[in-house]
This record gives structure tokens, sequence and C-alpha cells, in this order.
């Protein structure tokens, strides 16, 4: 499971999380919803430590991951961005490989042999030894979540993984992500796809100016929005 308390971050003067409190159990799915600038973003990066927070605590099996070094949570959580942040001047595999020898310390032939495996998964092995430059949008964003699974990761965050992709691309990624899922991964979702979080997700959280203003399932959130405030957000997206 996945515990985020109480967490607060400034940039300076601008409080951008105010008390965020987000638990997702393990195995399920929460989707972040909210509009632009209510600290989503910044949410996922306190999560994995990519930002320290001034007040709060993350939780990840019950443990403080404030605490741990950022090596090991970079193997326990692993995150996909909008746009890849694939190495452009690395193969497909190597880009696997890498942070498994790196992070993981797995030896150049154990690294390979897992690399592939993921890579067959997500239906990418032929283009182990293509750039990145070479495939489309989808492929890259595949690659990008075979990186991060190659990790065996207990938590995956995805921070609007499709917002980048043409349209046509976009139902791959999210086809990925709900069989991630329904696997059973442990997944935080920030997405503008209001149909995939009505789908998918086990937990929809609404944020707004630094805070989780309403969370429930998704027939709660979507159906019998309780605060005005979401009214309003989804009023305008759906
Ligand atoms: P979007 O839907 O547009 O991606 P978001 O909900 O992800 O928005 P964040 O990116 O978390 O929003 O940003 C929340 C606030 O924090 C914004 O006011 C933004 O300007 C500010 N902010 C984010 N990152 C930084 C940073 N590195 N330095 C200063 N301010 C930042
Ligand atoms: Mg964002």
């Amino acid at each position: 499971s996945l515990e985020v308390t109480g967490i607060e971050l400034a940039f300076g003067n601008n409080k951008v999380l105010r008390g965020v409190d987000l638990a997702v159990p393990a195995g399920t799915t929460a989707c972040v919803i909210g509009p632009s600038g209510s600290g989503k973003s910044t949410l996922l990066r306190t999560t994995n430590r990519l930002l320290e927070p001034d007040a709060g605590d993350v939780r990840l099996g019950g443990q403080s991951v404030l605490r741990s070094n950022p090596d090991e949570l970079r193997r326990r959580i692993g995150m996909v961005f909008q746009h890849f942040n694939l190495f452009p001047h690395k193969s497909v595999l190597e880009n696997l490989t890498l942070p498994l020898r790196k992070i993981k310390k797995l030896s150049p032939d154990e690294a390979v042999a897992a690399a592939e495996h993921q890579l067959d998964l997500v239906g990418l092995r032929h283009k182990a030894s293509a750039r990145p430059g070479n495939l489309s949008g989808g492929q890259q964003q595949r690659v990008a979540i075979a990186r991060a699974l190659a990790m065996k990761p207990e938590v995956m965050l995805f921070d609007e993984a499709t917002s980048a992709l043409d349209p046509e691309l976009v139902k791959g990624v999210l086809a990925l992500m709900a069989e991630l899922a329904k696997a059973g991964m442990t997944m935080v979702v920030v997405t503008h796809e209001m149909g995939f979080a009505r789908e998918v997700a086990d937990q929809v959280a609404f944020m707004d100016h630094g805070v989780v203003v309403e969370a429930g399932p998704p027939a709660q959130i979507f159906s019998a929005a309780e605060s005005p405030r979401l009214q309003q957000f989804l009023s305008q997206v759906l």
C-alpha cells in the first residue's frame, strides 16, 4: 500500500501542496484528477522523492520513504512521465538495461534477459535495437512503461502518460495501463482521461489548490460528487 499523509510543499511563497492525504491499498489504482496547477505533478514528484516535502509522510508497505535512500526508492516506485524521458542516444534495449545494471546491480546478461522479457510483454521486442526517436510516440511511451516495470516496482506512478500522444496512439497506452491495473499493480495515475478513470480506477481523487478535495469510487465522483468545486470541474471536462 501507498499512504500519503499531510504532505505540504511550497516553492518560495507559493504553497503548492497544503496537506495532501491519499491512501492507495496494494493492488488498487487511484486516478488523480484536477485543474491545471492544482499540484498533481508535484504530488507524484514528492511521492518518489524527486521533491522533498516540508511536512507530512509517504509510506510504502507501512514504511516511511522519506528516510529510505533514493536509489532504493527508485527501485520500489516506477514513474512514467508525459514526455517519456527516454535516453535518446541509447537503443530501446539499453534504455531498459541501464537502470537494471546501475540501480538493480544486475549483471549485463541478467539485465538483457530481464529487458527482453519486459519488451516482449509490451509487444516491442522487435524494436530492441532501435533508437527511441525512430519509434512512434505510443511505442516510446510503452518503452518508458516497460523500463519502469523491468525494475519490478511495488508502485507505478503515471503523470499524464498519454497527454503528449496523437489521439490514435492514446488507446494502446491506456490499454497497457488498464492491463497492469487488472494484473494487480498498485498505481497512481494522474490523468485527463475521464473514461479511463471511470472504468479502471478503484478510487478517484480530485485535487484543487493543493489538497484532495474529494476522493471515492468512480461512481461517487462522476455521478454523485459532493463538493461544488468538483461538480464545476466535471461540468467543464465531461
Ligand atoms: P497540470 O495539470 O498543468 O500538469 P499540476 O496539477 O500537475 O498541473 P503542478 O505541476 O504540480 O500542477 O504545479 C502546481 C503549482 O506549482 C503551479 O503553480 C506551478 O507553477 C508550481 N510549480 C511546479 N513546479 C515548480 C517548480 N519546480 N518551481 C516553482 N514552482 C513550481
Ligand atoms: Mg502536471
